[in-house]
Parts: structure tokens; C-alpha cells; sequence
């Protein structure tokens, strides 16, 4: 492992607490906290950069595992932050948390924030561009476009492409102009409900699916011409359980071996990464190719390990706190 100072990947760890129908069942709460740092289950230690227990509020979990990246993110680095875990492990409420609500923000809505903030305390000379997408892996692609000050705004329509350098964009896709976190948000609300009809019209009963969500800040001093550029991926990855017992058939487990394969491919390259290999298998799925200029290198990786604290869900959650280790 290389040296902790120097090691750009992170991987935190997030129990979330036992839900309603846990506690009702009377399912036993299985991590036992033995550090800042380590976790064990049924006497299985497990080490992580943090773990975070079930009470960690949104804003201790933000401080600790994406406030520094956006930092980095403004000084032109690029980072990519990923929430894995089974389903209802607490992805979605790490990535997003409620919007709108100061308390239960989740990561991305606090980052859009400080990126505002930054904006918002530097001198005049300094021209903003920011762009936003967002997409799952089947529906749904808006970008939300912000110049300081302010400029045009386009619109087209659809789908993650790579140019002839391999830097994927995204073509086609609903262009806005926002001003502040708060259209920013309206207009991830917007894409949400967008996406639900998309469901719902097309008779699909599964949700799993990669979300990815996109910040790209350019800066241009307008009286020097110095340009800096940096780009922020937030990943809520699809549900990382095993299928089989669910019973799922056809296009349900079509899509389910798909998933798997995206998530067996990920942790491949964020293994090799972590064990500094020459080779790195970007090119075994579109995730990991869309990925491919924000992780490793210089770049900055987080990786939020999401877990259920129900004996009920033993047999998941070792497996995912191991895909975890693997990153380490
Ligand atoms: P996932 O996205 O992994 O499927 P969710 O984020 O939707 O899971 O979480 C499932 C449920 O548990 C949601 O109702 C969510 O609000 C709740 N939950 C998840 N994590 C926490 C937490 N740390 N504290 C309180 N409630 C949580
Ligand atoms: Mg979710």
C-alpha cells in the first residue's frame, strides 16, 4: 500500500441505523466500532481511511469525505466521489440527502453550495463556468449551465459520448443557466421527476441503475487569460446486491448481470489503482471509461462504503465492506 499522505484514494465507511421495520423485526445491530478507522462484524475486522457510525450527521459525513475534494476541484484538480452499497444501505441519502433542507443535505447539494460560495468571495476578474450534468445509466441527462457573468444559453438532446481525445461529453442534453444552489437543485428535482414518467411510461419496475452527476468548473482571469479547469464526478452506484434469491428473470436479470459486471469491472480498476499497476482496465465498462480522466493519477478518489447495520443483512454487507477493502 502506498504511503497514506500520498494514497488519493479514500474509502469511508457509513453505517446507516437500524430502519423502522429492523427495529420492529428485533434484527440485532451488528458493527462494532473499534476505532476511527476499523469496524468488525461477527469478529471480522475490516479498515478503512473512516468509519462513520449510524448517528454521523450529513454534515460530519461532508467534512470528512468530500469538503477537501471540491477544494482541489477549484485548484483544477479532477475527483470522483462514489457512494456503493446494497440497496437501502444509504447511498442516496449520502450523494443527496433532501435538497433542500440545510440539515439532511447530502454531499452533492453541500458541494454545489461551496462551490457558489467560492464564486461568490472572488474578485471580479475571475470569469465562472460551470456545468452540471446528470444521468443515469438508462434515463435522464440535464446540464446546467452557470457563467459569471452571465452569458447565452443552448439546448440540444442526449447520450454520453467520448470526443477524439476519449474525454467523454455528453451530447444532446438540456442546457440552463443557473445563478445559485438553489436553481441548481430545482433543476435536479426536475430531472428526478423527468426520469420517474421515463419509468413509469416505460412499464419498468427496476431502479437500478448507476446515477452519475457531473461538476465541471472552468475559471478564466479576464485580465491575465490564466485558465483553470476541474471536474467533480458523484457517483450513486446501482444496488451492489447478489441477484438469485430475488428469483429475477429476463430483462430484470439481464439487467442485474449488467450491473454486477459494471461493479466487478469498477472495483478492478480502483484495485489496480490502489496497487499502483501499470495496466488499469478502464475499458472493460462505459462507467469506468466515462470515468476514466477523473480517477487515478493525480486525481482525487473517494469512496463512500455504504452498509446496513441489520444481522439480517450479515451476509451483504461483508461483502460489501470487503469490495471496500479492495480499494485499500
Ligand atoms: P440506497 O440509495 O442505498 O438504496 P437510501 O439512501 O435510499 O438507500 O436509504 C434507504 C432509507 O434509509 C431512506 O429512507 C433513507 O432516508 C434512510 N437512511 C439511509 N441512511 C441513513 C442515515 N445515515 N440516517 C438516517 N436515515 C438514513
Ligand atoms: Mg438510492
Amino acid at each position: 500500500m502506498a504511503d497514506p499522505a500520498e494514497c488519493t484514494i479514500k474509502v469511508m465507511c457509513r453505517f446507516r441505523p437500524l430502519n423502522s421495520s429492523e427495529v420492529a423485526r428485533g434484527d440485532k445491530y451488528i458493527p462494532k466500532f473499534t476505532g476511527e478507522d476499523q469496524v468488525s462484524i461477527s469478529g471480522k475486522p475490516f479498515m478503512f481511511d473512516r468509519v462513520f457510525g449510524s448517528n454521523t450527521t450529513q454534515e460530519q459525513m461532508y467534512k470528512a469525505s468530500a469538503q477537501k475534494i471540491v477544494k482541489d476541484v477549484l485548484e483544477g484538480y479532477n475527483g470522483t466521489i462514489f457512494a456503493f452499497g446494497q440497496t437501502s444501505s444509504g447511498k442516496t441519502h449520502t450523494m443527496e440527502g433532501s435538497l433542500h433542507d440545510p440539515d439532511g443535505m447530502g454531499i452533492i447539494p453541500r458541494i454545489v453550495q461551496d462551490i457558489f460560495n467560492y464564486i461568490y468571495s472572488m474578485d471580479e476578474n475571475l470569469e465562472f463556468h460551470i456545468k452540471v450534468w446528470s444521468t443515469s445509466t438508462t434515463y435522464n441527462v440535464i446540464i446546467i449551465k452557470c457563467v459569471f457573468p452571465p452569458s447565452a444559453v443552448t439546448k440540444n438532446n442526449l447520450s454520453v459520448h467520448e470526443d477524439k481525445n476519449r474525454v467523454p461529453y455528453v451530447k444532446g442534453c438540456t442546457e440552463r443557466f443557473v445563478c445559485s444552489p438553489e436553481e441548481v437543485m430545482d433543476t435536479i428535482d426536475e430531472g428526478k421527476s423527468n426520469r420517474h414518467v421515463a419509468v413509469t411510461n416505460m412499464n419498468e419496475h427496476s431502479s437500478r441503475s448507476h446515477s452519475i452527476f457531473q461538476i465541471n468548473v472552468k475559471q478564466e482571469n479576464t485580465a491575465t487569460e490564466q485558465k483553470l479547469s476541474g471536474k467533480l464526478y458523484l457517483v450513486d452506484l446501482a444496488g451492489s446486491e447478489k441477484v438469485g434469491k430475488t428469483g429475477a428473470e429476463g430483462a430484470v436479470l439481464e439487467e442485474a448481470k449488467n450491473i454486477n459486471k459494471s461493479l466487478s469491472a469498477l472495483g478492478n480498476v480502483i484495485s489496480a489503482l490502489a496497487e499502483g499497476s501499470t495496466y488499469v482496465p478502464y475499458r472493460d465498462s462505459k462507467m469506468t471509461r466515462i470515468l476514466q480522466d477523473s480517477l487515478g493519477g493525480n486525481c482525487r478518489t473517494t469512496m463512500v462504503i455504504c452498509a446496513s447495520p441489520s444481522a439480517y443483512n450479515e451476509a451483504e454487507t461483508k461483502s460489501t465492506l470487503m469490495f471496500g477493502q479492495r480499494a485499500k
